[in-house]
């Protein structure tokens, strides 16, 4: 028997765990001091009472045979797949549902679509970025060029004439920088990616916090996308269905490469791999997608961006340099002066109990640095701001 030996290759698992042992060993040692924890990437609101009536009609009717469902369609049901359609067509893109395949959530298949490709192919990732793009290619054996983001491209790298690749994944409004391409920065994307027929895989999962005019919510917004582009997105951020477990990705027909249709493939996939989405938590997601659901979720991320506005004029009255707080929940910052993300993170812990995320968790180019969520709740996001001012 051999084992892939990529897996002992990979960055330990336990990122996450160590955070909560360093911030539980804090509190152990300061039981009265209240912490602020800008550190979570999770939804804190609770799902909008019209997504909690369909769920409870969909239990109702899974409670009766004549009109109980068993399996579904693999790629998604009619209706969910029409509440997509529509929701995209707001925004003046015209898909099919036949482009739509319905998931349980964005980091499912930000894995899976590498299936489609083979293991030779040169995988580029905008960085630095979400974990799942540069892990899940090095689990199937891939070559990861990363594309760093820097201080000098303002964390959103562009391609030059010399760049090759097959595959790149991009993410706008990007996770954890919380930069996001304009359109005529992605068209740049859009435009390389069809000369040298590549993808990209492009990641949406917060789409729904966009704010900027010239920024798009999705890359079909954009001319040729539908030559070159997966785009993968879910509900999680969109409408709080972090702990739901619904998304969509859509792969256009028009997508073909070395005279194979990717759509074709990508049915072949998922027909193959899975059995589809929960009845109940589509039609949770059909209603979250209505427009009394889409009303509640722009209440909902309202609070979050009103969270990234308070931040963003904390650090700028600090006279810090910054990304993000406006079309993503996030904010980006350099350390002071050779200090290390986790170094970074301790200091804000002691000396102001904020906790905050290490860069160092987000793969090349994220040393260094430290993620602020917007996700906090309100008073703590102002409580968090005006300790900021004080420290630096
Ligand atoms: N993509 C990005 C950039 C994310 O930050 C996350 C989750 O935080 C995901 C994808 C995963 O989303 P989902 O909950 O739909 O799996």
């Amino acid at each position: 028997m051999k084992l892939n030996a990529a897996y002992g290759q990979l960055p330990p698992a336990f990122f996450f765990t160590e955070i909560g042992a360093r911030v539980a060993a804090y509190r152990a040692d300061h039981p009265h001091e209240k912490l602020l924890r800008l550190g979570v990437g999770d939804v804190t609101g609770p799902l909008s009472p019209v997504v909690i009536e369909a769920l409870r009609r969909a239990v109702g009717e899974q409670s009766r045979a004549e009109t109980f469902h068993g399996y579904l369609p693999e790629t998604g049901t009619d209706f969910m797949k029409a509440a997509v359609v529509s929701y995209y067509g707001r925004r003046g893109v015209a898909l099919s549902p036949e482009e739509i395949f319905i998931s349980s959530g964005a980091a499912d298949d930000l894995g899976a679509i590498g299936n489609l490709f083979s293991t030779d192919s040169r995988v580029l990732v905008a960085e630095p970025a979400y974990p799942a793009y540069v892990d899940t290619s090095r689990m199937a054996g891939r070559r990861v060029l990363p594309l760093l983001g820097t201080r000098e491209n303002g964390f959103l790298p562009l391609p030059g004439d010399d760049l090759d690749g097959d595959l790149i994944y991009l993410c706008s409004p990007n996770n954890p920088t919380g930069t996001a391409y304009t359109r005529l920065q992605l068209q740049r994307w859009v435009d390389w990616a069809n000369e040298r027929q590549a993808v990209i895989v492009f990641d949406a999962a917060y789409e729904a916090f966009v704010q900027d005019g010239d920024v798009p919510h999705s890359i079909y917004e954009l001319p040729g996308a539908e030559t070159c582009t997966v785009e993968i997105c879910s509900l999680s951020k969109t409408a709080g269905f972090t702990g739901m477990r619904l998304g969509y990705t859509v792969v256009p027909q028009a997508l073909t490469r070395e005279g194979c249709s990717l759509h074709d493939m990508w049915t072949q996939d998922r027909t193959t791999r899975t059995n589809g989405v929960s009845y109940v938590i589509q039609r949770a997601g059909e209603a979250a997608l209505s427009p009394a659901g889409l009303r509640y979720n722009r209440e909902a991320i309202a609070v979050y961006q009103e969270n990234g506005r308070i931040l963003a004029d904390a650090l700028t009255k600090a006279g810090l340099w910054f990304t993000g707080g406006r079309n993503a929940p996030y904010l980006w910052l350099p350390c002071p002066e050779g200090m290390t993300g986790w170094a970074f993170f301790e200091r804000l812990l002691r000396e102001a109990q904020i906790v905050v995320t290490p860069g160092e968790g987000f793969d090349a180019g994220g040393a260094g640095h430290v993620r602020l969520s917007c996700f906090g709740s309100r008073e703590d996001t102002a409580e968090a701001a005006r300790r900021l001012r004080t420290v630096f």
